[in-house]
């Protein structure tokens, strides 16, 4: 099995000579086991880098064929310099992780085995964090419940470590969609998977390349790439404001009738404000419903794929990497 380690690099200069090292060092012990082939590479993407990150890698490159680099144009974002990694890279399974060293370089030998023994997809799954602040533990933990919560499909405190085989790569080409958060979209391909635990340790160099800016877009990418719920709220919030004006006007009539304290005009002013305020929220939840189908038809996601047939069967153009859907 020929491996391919792909790691996105964003102005990784300080820690880049330590990475190489750590994964050559993992190539060469599991080529000596023979759990990989010899020609397994690690593709670094450098995502824009502005420091001397390409020049690294070019030196890398020079010293050992086997490290590879693929340069983007400009910064396109972690899971942009992520899937361009994965999509170009060769190999029969491609491992992707993080430039930093904070997940385990181990754990890749172990995702190789399951890999082996039939998986088609490996999830990294944090088992602690200890080196990781009290904030970003806590909030990491609440978003991936609320995300599970809102209807994606998620692996629990996996992050962007994990191994693909090349037909689960292969899979997930044919999803053309734009706003990528990855931790949504591959569990969505189906296929074998397994999970194997690691303990995350703290950067080995260099600052994080997400601050909270970035990390609450991604988060915000993963609600609305993979669920329509906020919307279907909006919808409920108009039924539950419609609702209550009507109780209102129930009120005001009771008011009106069985007691002398009605003033004159209040509910004819007050009751519509509430009345309309509901039916207008419950109109644009309606428009909401007609939105998320658009989106997820533009999204032209494919709508199975094909793990495996027994006898002659069609190309069935649903799952064919890079044609177009109808
Ligand atoms: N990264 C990237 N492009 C960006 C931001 C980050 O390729 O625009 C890479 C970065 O080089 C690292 C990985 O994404 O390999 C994760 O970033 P980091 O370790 O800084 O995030 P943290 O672990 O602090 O959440
Ligand atoms: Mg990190």
């Amino acid at each position: 099995m020929r491996l391919a380690i792909v790691v996105p690099c964003f102005n990784e200069e300080a820690v880049l000579p330590r990475t190489a090292a750590a994964l050559t060092a993992l190539l060469d012990r599991l080529a000596q086991a023979g759990a990989v082939a010899r020609d397994s590479r690690v593709y670094f993407v450098d995502d824009g880098s502005t420091d001397a990150t390409w020049s690294v890698i070019e030196r890398l490159h020079a010293a050992d064929s086997r490290l590879c680099g693929i340069k983007l144009s400009r910064n396109r974002g972690h899971q942009n310099a992520l899937l361009a990694g994965l999509l170009a890279a060769e190999g029969d399974a491609i491992v992707s992780i993080d430039a930093d060293l904070q997940d385990d370089v181990a754990a890749i030998a172990a995702m190789v085995e399951q890999a082996r023994a039939g998986a088609d997809i490996v999830f990294g799954v944090r088992a602690q964090r200890p080196h990781d602040s009290a904030f970003k533990r806590v909030t990491a933990k609440l978003f991936y419940r609320l995300l599970a919560l809102l209807g994606a499909q998620v692996v629990l405190d996996h992050a962007d470590f994990r191994l693909m085989t090349r037909r689960a790569v292969e899979a997930l080409r044919a999803y053309p969609e734009v706003n990528l958060y990855l931790r949504g979209i591959v569990p969505l391909l189906g296929f074998r998977t397994a999970q194997v635990a690691y303990a995350r340790g703290a950067r080995a160099a260099g600052e994080s390349k997400y601050p909270l800016r970035r990390m609450l877009s991604l988060g915000w990418q993963g609600v609305t790439s993979h669920s329509a719920v906020p919307l279907r709220l909006i919808t409920a919030l108009g039924f539950l404001v419609s609702l209550g004006s009507l109780a209102l006007a129930l009120w005001a009539i009771w008011i009106r009738l069985f007691t002398d304290r009605a003033v004159p005009g209040w509910a004819s002013t007050v009751v519509p404000i509430y009345f309309l305020g509901g039916v207008q929220l419950l109109c644009i939840g309606i428009i909401g419903e007609y939105l998320a189908k658009t989106y997820q038809e533009v999204k032209r996601r494919p709508r199975f794929i094909i793990e495996q047939a027994l006898g002659p069967v069609l190309q069935t153009g649903a799952d064919a990497p890079g044609e177009s859907r109808g």
